[in-house]
């Protein structure tokens, strides 16, 4: 299990070559535009000429162990007991993980993560035991727009992001939230989110590293140390999106 509080480039941290961006699933696991997360890992990474290699894994295929940064989307419960099931017997994202990779997983990729998640009928299954939180089914089902203040250790602004889960989710020891409610459901006790060492899920989908392009940066300098800000003139378009999606939403609107 991944616990504590990142620190920096790990014994993972990447070479001299190019950063490993490794989507795992996609063929189960990327809804509401979940590709976007990668597309922005890309883009943010060359626009500070770091040469990037995208691998895209099925479900059918062998996860390798030595990316630097693996992306999971969101899924609906079939899909994702099916991708809990092979991700288990292939053991390479855990490896990856303990290894000090860096992981952003989303909604059902978030609850995949942890030692349990509810099934389609709610029944606790046995996750990847990556991170120490547990999922369940909540009363009822959160959709919508979600807005949530993080962890301030963690230097990120407001997060702005769409959910759509039952699940809820319980955060162990060795684990932190990554932010707090402001408007939304999240883990569904005010929390949203969790983080230990380089591993971070969310139930924001957005895409939320497009929406959240700091977070997307947190990323990147978390598998290849500190970068220099863009110039406003590539960040035009992301901030116009930002601004629109924060205004969006009321706050205490949950
Ligand atoms: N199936 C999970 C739930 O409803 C995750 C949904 C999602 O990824 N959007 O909680």
């Amino acid at each position: 299990m991944v616990e504590g509080t990142p620190s920096g480039r790990g014994t993972h941290a990447r070479g001299p070559g190019s950063l490993r961006l490794v989507w795992v699933y996609p063929d189960l696991l990327s809804t509401y535009g979940d590709r976007g997360n990668l597309l922005v890992l890309e883009r943010r990474a060359r626009l500070r000429g770091l040469p990037v290699e995208s691998v895209i894994v099925n479900a059918d295929q062998p996860v390798p162990r030595q990316g630097d940064i693996y992306l999971m989307g969101g899924g609906e419960d079939l899909p994702q007991i099916l991708a809990a099931r092979r991700l288990r017997a292939d053991g390479g994202l855990r490896a990856a993980a303990g290894h000090g990779a860096v992981v952003f997983a989303v909604c059902a990729g978030y609850q995949l993560l942890g030692v349990e998640f509810g099934g389609e009928e709610g029944q606790p299954l046995p996750g990847l035991e990556i991170l120490n939180i547990r999922s369940g089914r909540g009363e009822r089902r959160g959709v919508g727009e979600i807005l949530a203040d993080v962890d301030r250790s963690l230097g990120v602004p407001r997060l702005t992001g769409f959910e759509n889960h039952q699940g809820v989710t319980r955060l162990g020891r060795g684990v932190a939230p990554l932010a707090r409610v402001v408007a939304g459901v999240g883990n569904g006790d005010g929390t949203e989110g969790a983080y230990a060492g380089r591993v971070l899920g969310t139930y924001l989908h957005g895409p939320a590293l497009v929406r959240n392009p700091a977070l997307a940066d947190l990323l990147l300098s978390w598998a290849a140390g500190p970068l220099p800000p863009l110039n406003a003139r590539d960040e035009e378009w992301t901030l116009r999106l930002r601004e629109q999606r924060l205004a969006a939403v009321p706050a205490g609107s949950s």
